[in-house]
């Protein structure tokens, strides 16, 4: 990389833009969030009489020992929630689409996660960058000469 004054103020007068953008995003994936809050479940599927020759099967979602669902509650100490959901195709796609809702919320937590850690790689490489030019960065982010 050739070292050019024209070059490297254009890369530093796109980190804000870049930066506003990054923050946008995080904000959009929050927003998304929490149109999820209180609409998921973290149960799975479990099935009665799936393979009984004359019965109807029936769902039922079992979540783990323990674990609360936003949706469904949370079960007695050592206990685990069970919901009846049925036969009905109707409500057993409802319970699909919720337990598909908590599959979404933990993508866009992780994805929150990854944004939030390459932010903070940035304010860390901004203050290097900084302190390669002989300056010191303040708690209020502004740039002091040393
Ligand atoms: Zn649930």
């Amino acid at each position: 990389m050739s070292i050019d004054i024209d070059r490297l103020a254009k890369m530093a007068a796109g980190c804000e833009m870049a930066l506003r953008a990054r923050f946008d995003a995080l904000d959009g994936l929050q927003a998304e969030l929490d149109a999820l809050d209180g609409q998921t479940c973290t149960g799975r599927e479990w099935w009665r009489d799936r393979d009984h020759p004359t019965k109807t099967p029936k769902l039922y979602i079992l979540h783990s020992i323990d674990t609360a669902c936003p949706l469904h509650g949370e079960p007695s100490p050592g206990k685990r929630l069970r919901c009846y959901v049925g036969s009905d195709p109707a409500k057993i796609d409802e319970a699909r689409a919720a337990m598909a809702r908590e599959k979404k919320r933990r993508d866009l937590e992780r994805e929150l996660s990854r944004l939030r850690g390459g932010l903070a790689s940035c304010g860390y490489h901004l203050q290097s960058f900084y302190g390669l030019l002989g300056y010191t960065v303040g708690e209020d982010g502004q740039a002091r000469p040393r």
